[in-house]
């Protein structure tokens, strides 16, 4: 079927100047399977008009042939501590770019900075070093994960440093962001746990269960005070039991909570990640990195917060005790490892990894998926899955070289 995305749209008039954002000419990618949020299209065409996806192509637009392609909305990592070397948690403003745009490389047009565990002072700062860099439009949000975290689930968090999550705390974190908290990770059994997510949802920041030794009844309890994701299912939490079904069954089977998964390999059996989307569905998985500084890097020693990770062939561990320690996984990865080893539908991976974070931030008019009028933010990859062209906001990051 051929198909072409702009029908519905209006030629620009000639008098139109280009987009301020740029002088180039228009771009026509065609030839591909372009994934739409209703289905893919085949041999189907995509209009890049400055930064914007364009309804028609203009007179003087440049073509690009793209067939055997695949096109894919930019992908949406709400959970991601960093790459290239760099932590979120603990670089220089110069470190935190560095790390953007090693994810960027990997297909993430969009990235949450997350921080780990610290003491409050330190997050405090931080948040306001983040949120400059969310001001400039680098990153799309802030997202704390600790301290308000179980000492029983903790993780690769320094213990001395875990709080109860009392809401002045959790205000004074929020503030700090200037409006670009997105998400704070609770365990919402602890003390305070309950009002704290009331005060999120309040607040509009995404109150996320996770790093929680909460029972079923307690994560009940939390999703009615408005929480609205599962911080990676299954990790950090109480295992599904068949007389303590824990966290994990009533966070999958209410319909109000995303849940974020890590498929990398090593963090979830590929049956625990069918088990999430069967019974979430595709529309309420979001695939994360969960990534920390070795991804797209290397293996060697690094530091998450205060605590050594040592790094051996891409799985991060910590050097006392062996917990791992966030993943060095990329998106690009994680889709390919969606769609070859675990068989899922190519729309359903491009949803976990595109659609449904960008929902999530309250975004998806802008991102997450290829409509005209959203931002530029795609994918080029071939027919191996393996990615070959990255545009963000209309400039490539990673430029297909297809002519
Ligand atoms: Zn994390």
């Amino acid at each position: 079927m051929a198909a072409d995305l702009g029908a519905r749209g209006t030629a620009r008039q000639a008098t139109e100047r280009p987009h301020p954002a740029t002088d180039k000419a228009p771009l026509v990618l065609s030839g591909a399977n372009v994934v739409m949020p209703t289905g893919t299209v085949e041999q189907g065409r995509l209009i890049v008009d400055g930064t914007r996806i364009a309804g028609a192509a203009p007179e003087n637009a440049h073509h690009i042939d793209v067939t055997g392609h695949w096109l894919l909305p930019g992908f949406v990592d709400i959970h991601n501590h960093g790459g290239g070397g760099a932590s979120f948690t603990s670089g220089t403003p110069e470190d935190v770019l560095k790390g953007i745009h090693t994810h960027r490389l990997h297909g993430t047009t969009t990235l949450v900075a997350s921080t780990v565990t610290g003491d409050m002072d330190f997050l405090a700062r931080r948040a306001g070093l983040l949120a400059e860099l969310a001001e400039q439009g680098d990153i799309a949000g802030i997202h704390f994960e600790g301290p308000f975290i179980s000492p029983c689930r903790k993780g690769a968090h320094s213990e001395e440093l875990l709080r109860d999550p009392d809401p002045a705390d959790v205000r004074r974190l929020v503030d700090a962001a200037r409006g670009h908290a997105t998400m704070v990770t609770l365990a919402t059994e602890l003390p305070g746990g309950i009002d704290s997510v009331r005060l999120l949802a309040e607040r509009g920041v995404i109150a996320a269960i996770g790093h929680t030794d909460a029972s079923y009844e307690q994560t009940v309890e939390a999703i009615e005070a408005g929480a609205t994701v599962a911080t990676h299912l299954f990790n950090a939490m109480p295992p599904l039991g068949h007389r303590e079904p824990g966290p994990i069954a009533a966070l999958l089977e209410d319909e109000r909570i995303t849940v974020e998964l890590i498929n990398d390999g090593t963090h979830l059996h590929p049956a625990s990640l069918q088990l999430a989307f069967h019974h979430a569905g595709a529309d309420r998985v979001a695939f994360i990195t969960d990534a920390m500084d070795a991804a797209g890097f290397g293996d060697g020693r690094y530091m998450l917060g205060p605590l050594e990770v040592e790094v051996a062939d891409g799985v991060a561990r910590l050097v006392e005790g062996g917990s791992i320690a966030g993943s060095t996984l990329t998106l690009d990865r994680a889709f390919k490892r969606a769609v070859t080893v675990d068989r899922l539908p190519v729309e359903h991976a491009v949803a976990a990894l595109s659609s449904n974070p960008a929902k999530l931030l309250g975004r998806y008019d802008r991102i997450g998926s290829l409509e005209p009028g959203k931002d530029a933010d795609l994918l080029v990859l071939d027919s191996d899955f393996d990615l070959k062209g990255v545009m963000r906001r209309g400039e490539w990051v990673v430029d297909p070289q297809l002519g």
